[in-house]
């Protein structure tokens, strides 16, 4: 199939893919747009059933990324990279290079970061080859480092919003949270939620970090394939995409849904599905973008960590504009979040760009 008829091909900009035989680097770098600035974006090393699937997720994760950074007001577009995990390209630090290699023949079109998959010892793999990565620790105040703790508290704050939306408290004490995948982002959330006095039910495909989940927070672990099935008033995916469809809406047992995962609906279609079982759905890119508020203040410099917590305390304000303007209208929050990104990218096109987000200052590879 040609890229151009791809269900997910969203007009995006340009598509890349890269190969290193000597690593055995197989991955693909989608820009979305770089409407609003450089396409920035994470990267995600996945072991895909084929090509196809890899195209399908860079393709889907990186428009994602376009409408996270409008509605976060950061000066960038949406990009997303795939690394395609297999036995003939096991991680080292080479193979890492050699995606810096291939993120900075790009030359500032795209900047890279942590995803599924990925350290921050593989972006500082990255970093030996490139200046077009975030998401790598830094020292004092200063905003930077691993992402996922910023993209839970952005979550964690929303979910209290969205709980406050749907149900009118404005306290987690006693509310129950299923949470898909306690990996980094999971993990962290869980910890905000336990200190609130929410109740914790987990479930993760890798054994050892539900059981973490269990013996430091006092989680319920229930079996993979019941999570979604679980009665609770908040669902918090935070694994992986394509997990709310016309199967899986049917059997939810929940409130709100909220959580950390990209691409939770399988289709636009599958928030209306949502709405009309009554379910209220914080739209993932809106709640989820605390690590990129995070990696893009790391990015441009002259940020504290004070400041990214600022920037991330937002999150709700937006969530509940959502929330209200679906309720007004009577459409899914999700239609209502993608028309608003939208709207902002097509304000911002053929801006002019601030020089410090093309080659800020320090970064610039010689
Ligand atoms: P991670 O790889 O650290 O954690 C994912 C966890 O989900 C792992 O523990 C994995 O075993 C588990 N998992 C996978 N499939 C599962 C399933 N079917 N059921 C239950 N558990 C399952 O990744 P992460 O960085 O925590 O990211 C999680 C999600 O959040 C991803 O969709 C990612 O794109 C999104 N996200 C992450 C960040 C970030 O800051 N890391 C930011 C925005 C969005």
């Amino acid at each position: 199939m040609s890229v151009f008829d791809h269900p997910e091909f969203d007009q995006h900009e340009s598509i890349h893919h890269f190969c290193d035989p000597a690593t055995g680097l197989e991955a693909i770098i989608a820009v979305h747009s770089t409407a609003l600035g450089p396409a920035a974006g994470g990267c995600r090393r996945w072991q895909y059933a084929s090509d196809a699937d890899a195209l399908t997720d860079a393709l889907r994760l990186s428009r994602g990324m376009t409408y996270k950074n409008a509605i976060a007001e950061l000066p960038f577009g949406g990009g997303k990279s795939v690394i395609l995990a297999s036995d003939r390209a096991p991680k080292s630090p080479e193979l890492f290079a050699a995606f810096g290699r291939a993120v900075a023949s790009l030359h500032g079109r795209y900047i890279t970061a942590e995803d599924v998959g990925i350290s921050v010892e593989d972006m500082r793999a990255v970093r030996a080859e490139t200046e077009f990565v975030s998401g790598l620790p830094q020292s004092g105040e200063s905003a930077g480092g691993d992402p996922s703790p910023w993209t839970a508290l952005g979550l964690f704050l929303g979910i209290r919003a969205a709980v406050e939306s749907k149900l009118g408290t404005d306290s987690l004490q006693g509310i129950r949270v299923a949470v898909q995948g306690v990996g980094h982002v999971g993990w962290h959330l869980c910890r905000l939620l336990r200190e609130d006095g929410a109740e914790l039910i987990v479930s993760d495909v890798n054994r050892r970090n539900a059981e973490r989940a269990r013996e430091e927070l006092g989680a319920s672990v229930v079996p993979v394939g019941e999570l979604l099935a679980t009665e609770a008033e908040v669902l918090a995916p935070c694994a992986l995409g394509n997990i709310l469809t016309s199967a899986s809406i049917p059997r939810l047992r929940v409130q709100v849904v909220a959580g950390g995962a990209n691409n939770q609906l399988s289709t636009a279609g599958d928030g209306a599905r949502l709405a009309a079982r009554g379910i209220l759905y914080a739209p993932d890119y809106v709640i989820n973008a605390g690590g990129v508020i995070s990696v893009a203040r790391e990015y441009l410099g002259g940020s504290s960590r004070e400041e990214v917590r600022a920037e991330v305390s937002r999150i709700p304000e937006r969530l509940r504009a959502i929330f209200a303007e679906a309720q007004k209208t009577g459409r899914p929050t999700n239609e209502v979040a993608d028309e608003l990104a939208r709207r902002i990218v097509a304000g911002g096109a053929g801006a002019s760009r601030p020089a410090e987000v093309t080659a800020p200052a320090g970064r610039q590879v010689s």
